[in-house]
């Protein structure tokens, strides 16, 4: 790598020394947000950039720091808020890779560490601090943090930060860093009208650089989704896991309780992850990464805060248990994988009543995610059953059995010993899924529909007071098929027909399970050959 093939790195000249480093690091040309960033950062202006996780914002804005912070000057030159701990540690590191030969001096400061280390450190001067917004404040509250020589200010995933609610401790920030000559960066994946209205308030006349939503697609990424029900979700999880080759995945769960239970439902099956959560202490969370990051461990389950913005570089597999309420945390989600060249796959899990959810994302992200059928159940593995021998073994020694020993004597009369205690087993691995058994494939022909259709009941009708195109749009919003796909729509007294496409027939089915409709619970099933002559 040469220098000069760096120089495209804006066209501005960038020093040596960071050219040096960003060759170490193993950056050939600038991503495009840096290409658009770079340049307008080091002239002065004061800057908004929206692209999505992975596209390398932070060098975008470290990079200008780290060429304009003046090293013989021993006072905070720059001020950079993230929204989360890990965030903080993963910019610093950044930064401080790139200003290696610019000896620039740069400090974490984060909630969780002990507040005498940070003040201790605070007094040693620093050029650069990377922090967290209520941590900061907090410094700055007890006098420890000094601002007055603050002439670059970066606000990342602000967007984030709004969300959590950090708006405020932002600009008590804010406003203890002197406006004149002040430079303000805020980088986001989304600009919701908070996030605006910051920028309105606290920048001057600032430049917008962004990624287009063509590029927020991320073309290496292949997605797909499986539909599933409540009761087998996990084992349908691990029938994925087993079917796919997983470098290393990141499985998203809705809520930290939702992330203990997934950790120990897998572990139960002979998987194991660690879990990621907000409520885990900064040590353990520092361990779990730096396992995850070091290749120690393959799976890690997460919430949403929890792994936003992480810069993980080799996930291979974005798998969301659960999938995400809101479309554009979708989007984050699988920003994780299919970093810079690298190839990526992310998979959903859901259950029948959210494919309207799964098709807010599609229209969000302007791409059909593709079915995919569930693997089969795969025998099981030689390290699952060894798990189980040695688990079984433990609770024969440990001899504490009297509770379940009545139980096995009386089906000991019936039944064979290795049969009762086979089927046990079978119990503890599989669990509710033993009584529950997958839906029976429905029987979609003579509906009495057009070809290639299929016609469904639905008990309500012209009593009710619906429309033809009411009832179009209500079965493609929860169903979240197409609404110009839905063919013939009859409309009776007190019961209506409409047809779908059979491809589509069981997912309508499914969702609009027990689904409402003005305020009624309406059934909906698949209508009868008969009943088209009857009526
Ligand atoms: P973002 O903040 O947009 O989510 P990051 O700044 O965390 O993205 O960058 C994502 C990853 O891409 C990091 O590992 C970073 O080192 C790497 N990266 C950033 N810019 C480049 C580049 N120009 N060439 C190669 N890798 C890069
Ligand atoms: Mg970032």
């Amino acid at each position: 790598m040469t220098v000069e093939s760096l120089q495209s790195f804006g066209n501005h000249q960038l020093s040596e020394q960071v050219l040096q480093a960003l060759s170490e690091m193993g950056f050939e040309e600038p991503s495009p947000i840096q290409k658009e960033a770079i340049p307008l950062a080091l002239e002065g202006h004061d800057l908004i950039g929206q692209a999505q996780t992975g596209t390398g914002k932070t060098a975008a804005f470290g990079i200008p720091i780290t060429e304009t912070v003046n090293p013989k000057f021993l006072a905070i030159q720059a001020l950079i808020v993230t929204p989360t701990r890990e965030l903080a540690i993963q910019v610093a590191e950044e930064i401080a890779k790139i200003g290696k030969y610019r000896h620039v001096k740069l400090l974490p400061i984060y909630g969780g560490q002990p507040i005498d280390r940070q003040i201790r450190a605070l007094r040693m001067g620093y050029q650069v601090v990377v922090g967290t917004p209520g941590r900061l404040l907090d410094h700055l509250n007890r006098g420890t943090l000094r601002l007055q020589h603050v002439k670059m200010v970066v606000l990342d995933e602000a967007d984030e930060m709004l969300d959590m609610g950090f708006i405020k401790d932002i600009e008590s920030l804010l406003k203890e860093v002197p406006t004149e000559n002040r430079q303000m960066m805020l980088f986001s994946a989304t600009m919701p009208p908070g996030i605006r209205k910051l920028a309105q308030t606290y920048m001057k006349n600032p430049r917008s650089v962004s990624v287009s939503r063509d590029e927020l697609t991320v073309p290496q990424i292949e997605q797909v989704f499986y539909e599933t029900s409540e009761s087998i979700k996990v084992d349908a999880l691990c029938r994925i896991i087993d079917n796919e080759d997983i470098g290393q995945g990141i499985i998203f769960c809705r809520t930290k309780r939702g992330v203990d239970e997934l950790v120990v439902a897998l572990e139960a099956r002979g998987y194991f992850a660690d879990a990621l959560h907000g409520d885990l202490d900064q040590q353990h969370r520092d361990r779990v990464m730096k396992r995850f990051r070091d290749g120690k461990s393959e799976l890690l389950v997460a919430t949403d805060v929890a792994a936003r913005g992480l810069d993980i570089n080799n996930v291979t597999h974005v798998i969301n248990f659960d999938i995400p309420q809101d479309p554009v945390s979708y989007v984050h989600r699988i920003g994780r994988t299919g970093r810079v060249g690298r190839k990526g796959q992310a998979i959903t899990l859901i259950l029948p009543k959210e494919y309207r959810q799964l098709r807010l994302i599609e229209n969000l992200i302007k791409t059909r995610i593709r079915r995919q059928e569930l693997p089969p159940m795969a025998d099981l593995s030689e390290h699952q059953a060894e798990n189980l021998k040695n688990q079984l073994i433990r609770l024969v020694k440990g001899n504490d059995l009297e509770n379940y020993r009545a139980i096995v004597g009386d089906l000991l009369d019936e039944y064979d010993a290795s049969d009762v205690a086979a089927a046990a087993l079978k119990y503890a691995v599989e669990g509710a899924s033993v009584e529950e058994k997958e839906p029976e494939a429905i029987n979609f022909e003579n509906t009495g529909a057009a070809a290639g259709m299929v016609r469904f009941f639905m008990n309500i009708g012209r009593v009710q007071q619906i429309s033809p195109q009411e009832i179009s749009q209500w079965i493609a919003k929860e169903s979240g098929i197409p609404g110009n796909l839905i063919g013939m729509i009859n409309i009776y007294d007190r019961f209506t027909f409409a047809e779908v496409p059979m491809e589509y027939a069981s997912r309508v089915l499914r969702s609009m399970h027990q689904a409402m409709f003005k305020g009624r619970r309406v059934s909906v099933e698949p209508a009868k050959a008969r009943e088209a002559a009857d009526y």
